[in-house]
């Protein structure tokens, strides 16, 4: 026998509290009805409904003069109102415009059809990497439902045992609650969030249960967009270099050109940790918790092993969900679980 922890809400308003204030749970419904009636709902529009939802609050179909809804606007488009949040809005137009209108122009043209064709792919990966962008800024990373209590369901497990798998029920101090497996506290957001990963500046929300994958994709997406244009701004040296265009170009070409590798480079180690990260079932806070136990464990002569690594592909499906045609769409988060339990290693073997 080995020791298993669930966490569970246990009344009818702690759920109602908990789909109460997520945009994406009323969606989540409709869509389902809409299925159970043999509609066919396609992607985009599935995606327009969770993203409408996003921005505009659960009841965005009869927002009309709903205070509800007001406040809710407010409150998740008020994230937008920070200085690192506009500055990646203004370096996402700056490096569309440049790599378009500066870099492609002259290198092969826009109106020819390599130009085009180099336009359109990369308009694309722009748009999505806003695309992402913006879920991961309005999305609720997902909060502990109101009167949460752990629900430790084997009697088996010695408080070792359970201590050494980093399982142990835990209570916040500063919301003087308990608080699910892999829930922390943010000082920023000033609330536990479900499944921490870390508070992100540059998206002005936390990452966690319910927006790590849109983060995923934020990074993967911004890497592609920027490797593509740090392709097409060397080309575009190497043919000036040709051509003998004036040294005051080439500077700002090279200047724009380093930068953009080095903008690349950055996002790429970026997006390899994330991979590592997600490949491990691991948050960040893990990784640096998992680092001190496993030192604890070398100590006493035992191995440390993440408790919630349960698999390369699992791990993976959970993060992405099952369906690999819906992996790069960001909103398709429908695999998503409420964040209070999660499997095990010890439940897996
Ligand atoms: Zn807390
Ligand atoms: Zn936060």
């Amino acid at each position: 026998m080995y020791p298993t922890l669930t966490s569970q809400v246990r009344t009818k308003s702690n759920v109602e509290s908990q789909s109460g204030d997520q945009p994406n749970s009323s969606m989540k419904n409709e869509i389902r009805s809409s299925l159970d009636q043999g509609q066919k709902v396609d992607e985009f529009s599935k995606s327009t409904k969770y993203f409408i939802n996003l921005a505009f609050g659960p009841n965005s179909k009869i927002r009309g003069c709903d205070d509800y809804w007001k406040n809710y606007s407010k409150m998740k488009l008020k994230r937008f109102v920070s200085i690192p949040v506009l500055s990646v809005i203004t370096l996402v137009g700056f490096v569309y415009y440049t790599t378009l209108f500066v870099f492609i122009e002259d290198w092969i043209g826009l109106q020819s059809s390599a130009g085009f064709l180099n336009s359109l792919i990369f308009t694309a990966l722009a748009s999505m990497c806003v695309f992402s962008f913006l879920v991961c800024v309005l999305a609720d990373p997902g909060g502990v439902p109101s009167g949460f209590l752990p629900d430790v369901e084997d009697s088996y497990a010695s408080d070792q045992e359970t201590k050494r798998n980093g399982v142990v029920p835990k209570k916040c101090d500063k919301c003087s609650a308990y608080k699910p497996p892999r829930a922390h506290h943010c000082r920023v957001c000033r609330r536990c969030v479900l499944r921490m990963d870390h508070h992100c500046t540059w998206i002005n929300n936390c990452v966690g249960q319910r927006n790590y994958k849109p983060f995923l994709l934020l990074v993967f997406y911004a890497t592609a967009a920027t490797t593509y244009s740090a392709a097409i701004i060397i080309s575009c040296i190497i043919k000036d270099w040709d051509t003998g265009a004036s040294s005051t170009s080439k500077t700002f070409r090279i200047g724009i050109g380093l930068w953009i590798t080095a903008l690349s480079l950055t996002l790429g180690s970026l997006l390899i940790w994330n991979i590592y990260l997600a490949s491990h079932n691991m948050t960040t806070i893990e990784y640096h918790e998992g680092k001190r136990a496993a030192w604890l464990a070398r100590k006493s002569g035992l191995s440390y092993h993440h408790p919630y690594d349960v698999g390369f592909y699992k791990n993976a499906t959970l993060v992405l969900g099952s369906n690999m045609l819906k992996w790069l769409w960001p909103t398709a988060t429908s695999h998503i679980k409420d964040g209070l339990s999660f499997p095990t290693i010890r439940e897996s073997s």
